[in-house]
């Protein structure tokens, strides 16, 4: 029986988790359960899968779920430090981290502090504190498994491999809702047009960068620290179909890739119970009935984001956190319909260019590069409006 605390669970990586914990009662069980503004929703999981702790990060929202969960017994916290206490919750053996953005970052440290392994989605953490999350990790001895479908892929494409033979990771990206956009009519897009994945249901926010493609950039970043790999050894090819989920080139020639159909339950369950697998009541991937598998160079005009994300993982230290929390602003500023779609790549950029690169030796770096990038984004917002 593997205990596990869900950060993030009423979201789009949370609800998946919690199906499989649904169909697995003999192998999963549910100690802490954190959501942030969906409560009907996280009192109905509290009650089908009784935690004893659960949090919210609105200490105002608590009295509101403490009456949804009327009857019930199960602790109830918020803030910061409530999600924290969540994460290193005693009973648990493994923390998912699936809280959506650079909040995640001081859950997930907590939970690695505290020695849980971690099924970690929520990339962000990665992008904005690399060096120092997984020196923490290895400092703790705690394992952090790629929930992502992509660091999946690689992770399970290095098994029985040697780290000095590989020779470079290829991403593979969907290319999102706008792939065969012209640039001019991108600039007239709405949110609801760029929320419209053509192969993953996610979350508003990483369905905004998918659109963009910083995705694949905080993707590039996660990989380069989750593999202690640098950025000239991490390539993205654009692959339509979503079914080769990313690869590895090893110095002879050889890549080795995993594929499947494109749903978050095969990596999280693979997380979950690596190094074992478990069987899946998912479509079989029939590739005679897809036909085709098509791959493609990203196109860095149209989508400037890739190229901001390898920009700030070269001017390194605090560079990659202001990019991501820049981004952050941008995303939310878009989706109220603030700024335009062509928008979100100047407002990164302007921080970026604002902020330049401090160092980054520890948490509270991070934090401090997170902050100064929301503010610097707020600011460029202005000239925007
Ligand atoms: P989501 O928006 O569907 O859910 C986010 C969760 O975080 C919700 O439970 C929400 O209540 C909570 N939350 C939001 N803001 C919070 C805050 N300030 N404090 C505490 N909790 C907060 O997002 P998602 O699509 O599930 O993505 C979660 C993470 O997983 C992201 O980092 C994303 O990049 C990553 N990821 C998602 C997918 C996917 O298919 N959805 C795939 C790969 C990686
Ligand atoms: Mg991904």
């Amino acid at each position: 029986m593997k205990n596990l605390s869900i950060l993030g669970a009423t979201g789009s990586i949370g609800v998946n988790t919690l199906d499989i914990v649904r169909k697995n009662p003999q192998r999963f069980a549910v100690k802490t359960l954190t959501g942030g503004a969906n409560l009907q929703r996280l009192a109905e999981q509290v009650r089908e899968f009784s935690p004893e702790m659960v949090a919210v990060p609105r200490e105002s929202d608590v009295p509101c779920l403490r009456k949804l969960l009327t009857g019930v017994e199960v602790e109830i916290l918020s803030g910061v430090e409530g999600i924290s206490a969540c994460a290193a919750y005693s009973a648990a053996d493994m923390v998912v981290s699936a809280i959506v953005g650079a909040a995640g970052l001081v859950p997930t440290m907590s939970a690695i502090q505290a020695g849980k392994d971690i099924a970690l989605a929520n990339k962000e953490t990665l992008v904005t504190a690399g060096p120092v999350v997984m020196a923490c990790a290895r400092q703790n001895q705690v394992a952090i498994c790629p929930v992502d479908s992509e660091h999946s892929a690689i992770f399970q494409s290095l098994e029985g491999h040697r780290h000095e033979d590989v020779k470079r990771l290829i991403l593979t990206a969907s290319g999102g809702p706008f792939l065969n956009r012209s640039l001019s009519s991108l600039s007239t897009v709405t949110p609801e047009d760029a929320l419209a994945h053509p192969n993953w249901d996610m979350g508003r926010k990483i369905s905004i960068d998918s659109a963009t493609m910083m995705n694949k950039g905080l993707e590039v970043i996660e990989a380069r620290w989750l593999f202690d790999l640098t950025p000239e050894r991490i390539d993205v090819h654009i692959h339509p179909q979503s079914i080769v989920h990313s690869m590895v080139e090893y110095v002879d020639g050889s890549v080795v890739a995993q594929l499947g159909i494109p749903d978050m339950r095969t990596p999280i369950a693979y997380a979950l119970t690596y190094p074992q697998r478990m069987p899946l009541d998912l479509p079989a991937l029939d590739l005679c009935a897809i036909g085709q598998l098509t791959f493609m160079a990203p196109d860095t005009a149209r989508f400037p984001c890739l190229n901001l994300a390898y920009e700030a993982l070269a001017a390194g230290g605090s560079a990659p956190a202001v990019l991501n929390a820049a981004n952050e602003i941008a995303v939310e500023a878009f989706l109220e319909g603030k700024i335009a779609f062509l928008d979100i790549p100047r407002v990164i950029s302007m921080a970026l260019d604002e902020h330049g690169s401090a160092g980054l030796d520890s948490l509270d770096d991070a934090i401090t590069a997170d902050l100064l990038g929301r503010e610097v984004a707020r600011e460029s917002l202005s000239r925007f409006n």
